[in-house]
């Protein structure tokens, strides 16, 4: 790895190597989990450039594999579990400068990766009365690259499932890591091998999304005595065809006594919340739907309230919003992802809260899955030490609840514990010095893994 003569090459480029600037370009939401804050709290990297177009992208490659400088593509480091962290040192190439809308047409939208989420929805409903189907819980931060390569779903996902089903992405343009870069146009099955693959295969400089009729979303908050009550109540307002919801929260009390500051005077510990968004035609159905739930009250709709203190659009008290707010509050709390689906998923979650009582507290986000309503679980967990956590982890799934592990930085081990062959395949030929974000394949590095314990990247530079 020659990083001198790599920096060089890029001095003409924006070039960063202030080392505070480079550490924070270095880092993300791992500290979430103990287990990634105690193995990569060092992770950092050599230098940082901000390409400012596709044929900058291409140099930066270019120059790196003739270097062998490893390159860990950066959106808005708002990942959770080390993502884009440049385990083994070298280039962040960070995307921020990449930010353009090139086309609005009915139905899609075409942009740069490194545009800001909330941006390009301000921007599509500006022009066209249209928005992202779907987006993370942290739009107002995150890129829409970094959604693609990183993400899964988020808010949107209870109407049109997550980021991998077919039609959620339509076109992916890609640049390899080569002696000669080549540029590669991806749809359909193909779109598979690059996206959640962490950049480890590839750079996506464009993005052609699907868009939605855009809505002036009525953030709505409903309090059940009963958690189970109020997860039934979340499953069947889903499925009610005619009621135009963009996301359905569940979180089991305390949640919201204790962690929603802004809830503070208007919860009691014994409340169980929903968060809803709901298209404001859909308001007066969803006041039907709940007259027919007489232990459900609405607390709160953006709207029409009298609340002192506004608490501010639901979505940031979903997804992993919902961790944020209790990690501000109890820097112990940490968080599972647990997929409830099958016929009996509701009582699969009653199960789950009967065995580990005030350990977990339940944290729910409604999902359609090939048309069905399933749950997403962001479990809290009242974290003691790391082989509990495991012991955690193995419970859920002798109990039927599958988990994708926040606490791993590996693609395959935060997924289904099994190598992506089609991301394989395109690394080979699109990274062959296996440059591209090194240590997040693990079928790149060690074919034959057997998943029993962590994988710890041998390739990770030491703490100095
Ligand atoms: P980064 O963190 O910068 O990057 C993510 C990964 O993508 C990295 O591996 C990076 O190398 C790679 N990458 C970035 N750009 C490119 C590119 N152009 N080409 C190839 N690879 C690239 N995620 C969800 O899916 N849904 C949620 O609702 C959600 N809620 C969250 C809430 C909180 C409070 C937090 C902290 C995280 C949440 N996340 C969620 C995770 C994360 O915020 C999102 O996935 C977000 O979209 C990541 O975007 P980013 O720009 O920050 O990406």
């Amino acid at each position: 790895m020659n990083i001198n003569a790599a920096k060089a090459a890029l001095a003409h480029l924006e070039l960063d190597d202030n080392p505070a600037s480079i550490r924070s370009k270095s880092r993300d939401f791992f500290w979430y989990s103990p287990v990634l804050k105690a193995r990569l709290d060092h992770v950092v990297a050599d230098f940082v450039v901000s390409p400012r177009d596709e044929a900058e992208v291409i140099e930066v490659l270019k120059t790196c594999y003739a270097h062998d400088v490893p390159v860990t593509v950066r959106g808005a480091g708002t990942g959770n579990y080390g993502q884009a962290m440049p385990l083994a040192g070298g280039c962040v190439m960070h995307l921020k400068n990449m930010n353009q809308i090139r086309a609005i047409a009915p139905g899609r939208v075409v942009a740069e990766p490194g545009i800001v989420i909330r941006d390009l929805d301000a921007q599509t409903r500006a022009q066209s009365g249209q928005e992202l189907r779907m987006m993370p819980s942290t739009a107002a931060t995150a890129t829409l690259g970094g959604f693609i390569a990183g993400g899964s779903g988020g808010v949107g996902s209870v109407r049109w499932g997550a980021l991998r089903d077919l039609g959620n992405i339509i076109r992916l343009r890609v640049v390899s890591m080569e002696a000669e870069p080549q540029i590669h146009e991806f749809t359909g099955e193909e779109l598979h091998r690059v996206s959640h693959a962490y950049g480890t295969n590839g750079i996506i400089t464009e993005i052609e999304m699907p868009l939605a009729p855009a809505y002036d979303w009525v953030s709505t908050v409903l309090t059940f005595p009963g958690f189970a009550e109020a997860a039934r109540f979340g499953a069947e307002l889903a499925a009610e065809d005619g009621i135009l919801v963009k996301l359905v929260t569940v979180c089991e009390a305390p949640i919201a006594a204790q962690y929603f500051q802004r809830f503070k005077g208007h919860v009691d510990e014994g409340d169980n919340t929903l968060h809803l968004m709901v298209a404001p035609q859909s308001m007066p159905a969803l006041e039907t739907f709940l007259a027919r739930w007489p232990a459900g009250k609405m607390i709160f709709r953006s709207d029409a309230h009298d609340w002192s203190r506004d608490p501010g659009v639901a979505y940031e008290y979903g997804w992993n919003h919902t961790t944020l707010r209790a990690l501000k509050v109890d820097p112990d709390i940490t968080y599972l992802q647990v997929r409830y689906h099958g016929a009996d998923f509701l009582e699969v979650i009653e199960a789950v809260r009967a065995r580990f009582g005030a350990e977990l507290m339940q944290h729910l986000e409604v999902m359609r899955e090939h048309g069905q309503v399933i749950y997403a679980g962001l479990t809290m967990v009242r974290f003691t030490t790391e082989e509990r956590l495991e012991e955690i982890v193995r419970e859920h799934e002798e109990m039927g609840a599958m988990i994708f592990n926040p606490h791993r930085y590996t693609l395959e081990e935060g997924g289904r514990q099994s190598a992506d062959a089609r991301q394989l395949a395109f690394k080979r030929e699109a990274d062959p010095k296996g440059l591209l974000n090194p240590g997040k394949m693990i079928a790149w590095d060690v074919p034959d893994w057997g998943y029993e314990t962590i994988y710890a990247y041998a390739g990770m530079r030491a703490a100095e």
